[in-house]
């Protein structure tokens, strides 16, 4: 029997056209591949809807949360199979990683767009919608989390990252690699995620700010950020988590503030610990009380700290949620 899949449009390159003339790429009313996907799927019943255009610069979180709240929706009315958001890259692999955290469903929930617009030579968008209507139609997708995939193949949302500005292969898992990939027979998965979260929250309004430190840092920023209306702060640290020493009076201030403040690595390859002694080093910061992300890159982070301040201001549950 033929799955039934829900394609949520929500704009991106992927819905975007190029102007011949001058080059720009601009939005379209619609999605354009609405009419071929549908000739061109024959395996699956899809269900298609478009609740917004934007492109994803223009993607916040209360945009995430609509796009769970709609899925939600449909597997309540409409007893789907599967579903596929299209998105635009810039923000791709954030409403990724918060459908992933959110929503409480073991349907293969997959997200892609293009690098390339509707209209350009080397479009990537039909196919990639394809391939990733053939992994939400897939049994083995289940269970797998909310997937991304692009150029064939298959991403988790927790570790996938743009990593080019142009280049069509620019979705990648640093360290972790894709765990499936699609070919023209098939669907084939090679890995599985060990684990899953589930926060199920509906209040977005949480601020995070997310700062990314450099040789030379001092307090200035920080004393800056712990005067504003500001409920965490993630801050992407130096190699295995350190910071400039000039930065402790700050990072301390922020902390007897009672602000949460998470680590991260600016490395995009390890997970960010408490190996260093020195002033400014992961020990001590960690005695501080500064919370040790376990891998994720800064946007992520900021995302998990900003849903998990929905649930709790306690600091050791937050510790533990960034231990998984
Ligand atoms: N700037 C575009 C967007 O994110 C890029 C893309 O979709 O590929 O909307």
């Amino acid at each position: 029997m033929k799955k039934k899949i829900l394609v949520i449009h929500t704009g991106g390159t992927i819905s975007m056209s190029e102007d011949e003339k001058t080059g720009a790429v601009t939005p379209n009313e619609s999605n354009p591949l609405t009419k071929k996907t549908e000739e061109l799927v024959e395996f699956a019943h899809l269900i298609i809807d478009e609740p917004f255009n934007l492109p994803s610069p223009h993607i916040t979180p209360t945009e995430m949360l609509k796009i769970r709240e709609h899925i939600s929706q449909r597997i309540l009315s409409d007893k789907i199979d599967g579903v596929v958001i299209t998105h635009g890259t810039d923000t791709l692999e954030e409403t990724a990683y918060f459908l992933d955290l959110t929503l409480a469903s073991t349907l293969p929930i997959v997200v892609t767009g293009a690098m390339r617009s509707s209209n350009e030579i080397g479009a990537d968008g039909l196919y990639n919608l394809i391939s990733s209507i053939k992994v939400a139609s897939s049994d083995e997708a289940r269970g797998k989390g909310v997937l991304v995939v692009l150029n064939d193949e298959i991403h988790t949302a927790e570790n996938v990252t743009k990593t080019h500005t142009s280049n069509i292969s620019t979705f990648q898992s640093p360290q972790y690699g894709p765990i499936g990939i699609v070919t023209k027979r098939g669907v084939v998965f090679h890995h599985s995620p060990t684990r899953a979260e589930c926060y199920p929250i509906s209040d977005v309004s949480k601020k995070v700010v997310l700062i990314k430190a450099h040789a030379g840092m001092d307090s200035t920023l920080l004393d800056a950020i712990n005067a504003l209306p500001c409920d965490g702060i993630v801050i992407e640290a130096l190699g295995q988590g350190n910071l400039p020493p000039a930065t402790l009076p700050g990072i301390k201030a922020l902390i007897n503030n009672n602000i949460p403040v998470v680590f991260v690595s600016r490395c995009f390859n390890g997970i960010a610990q408490d190996t260093y002694a020195y002033e400014g080093g992961g020990k001590q910061l960690k005695e501080m009380g500064v919370i040790f992300s376990n891998g994720l890159n800064g946007q992520k982070a900021r995302l998990k700290l900003l849903i998990l301040l929905a649930t709790t201001t306690d600091r050791n549950q937050i510790e533990q949620a960034f231990a998984i």
